[in-house]
């Protein structure tokens, strides 16, 4: 049994009138890839929150990496954690090509005095090799297409090289076969480097394949967890997201007998 990496205990987070989190609890193995769903509002991006240290909590507590999370190692604990969200907008007079974007990703280790050296150059450029963006590192990074611009976004989380991997909705306005690519990519990153990966995502069709785990939220509350197999269900769904919907049975591959 792997040991756990992260560790929620009856989180509540409230923002002003709107209470995001009404008590979650939810324990992380080393090693797993869980699939966070749920409908718009349901908490996913808070429950992010409360892991890399960017939501405050009301009550309940978080460990992570066997760590209690305190003010005085929230700052340290961040540093292994790695987080890609959505799309944003970026400009395209942004004065700064590909690998120099994926550099970025060094800084919290370097410190922003030192300047990054010969070996954070071949992390850089290792990532950029495996998120498949080697021939466009000297891209401005506002001239690339969304999935090339997310490729970048995981390429600059790796560049930290992190022990968690968050990835809120990386594939949200993107078309549908970059989609399918980035979801690809991020499972073979998670096995590669053998990370503990918490994707929220709208792609149900390809959770069977890339997650261990679904964890339903709804209403501020975690609503279901389990296998996609015994979680993804017509029934499930439909009750989820409060219309009928159907699952694609979509399957992980299985070796054929011989
Ligand atoms: P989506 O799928 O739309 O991204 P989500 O499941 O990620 O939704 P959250 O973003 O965690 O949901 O939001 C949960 C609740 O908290 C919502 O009611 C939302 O309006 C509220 N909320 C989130 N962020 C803030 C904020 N910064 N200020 C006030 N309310 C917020």
């Amino acid at each position: 049994m792997n040991h756990t990496v992260i560790d929620i205990e009856d989180a509540v987070v409230s923002y002003r009138e709107d209470v995001a989190l009404r008590g979650v609890s939810l324990r992380v193995a080393s090693g797993e890839f869980i699939g966070i769903v749920g409908p718009n509002g349901a908490g996913k991006t808070t429950l992010l929150t409360i892991i890399n240290d960017l939501g405050k909590l009301l009550s309940g507590k978080v460990w992570v990496l066997g760590n209690y999370v305190t003010k005085t190692n929230r700052h340290s604990l961040r540093k292994q954690i790695g987080y890609v969200a959505q799309l944003q907008n970026i400009d395209p007079k942004m004065p700064m090509n590909v690998r120099e974007v994926a550099m970025l990703g060094r800084y919290g280790l370097l410190g922003l005095l030192r300047r990054p050296g010969r070996h954070d150059w071949k992390i850089v450029d290792d990532v950029l090799e495996l998120v498949g963006m080697t021939h466009l590192a000297q891209r401005p990074i506002g001239h690339l297409s969304g999935g090339e611009q997310q490729r970048v976004a995981i390429a600059r989380c790796l560049a930290q090289e992190p022990k968690l991997f968050l990835l809120d909705e990386p594939t949200a306005s993107l078309d549908w076969k970059a989609k399918t690519d980035i979801i690809e990519l991020i499972k073979l990153i998670h096995n590669s480097r053998h990370l503990t990966t918490l994707l929220v995502t709208h792609e149900l069709s390809a959770l069977p394949v890339a997650c261990d785990r679904i964890v339903l939220m709804k209403d501020g509350l975690i609503w279901g967890n389990g296998s996609p197999e015994k979680v993804l269900t017509d029934e499930n769904l439909s009750q989820l997201y409060d219309i009928p919907i159907p699952v694609v049975k979509a399957r992980r591959q299985e070796s054929t007998p011989t």
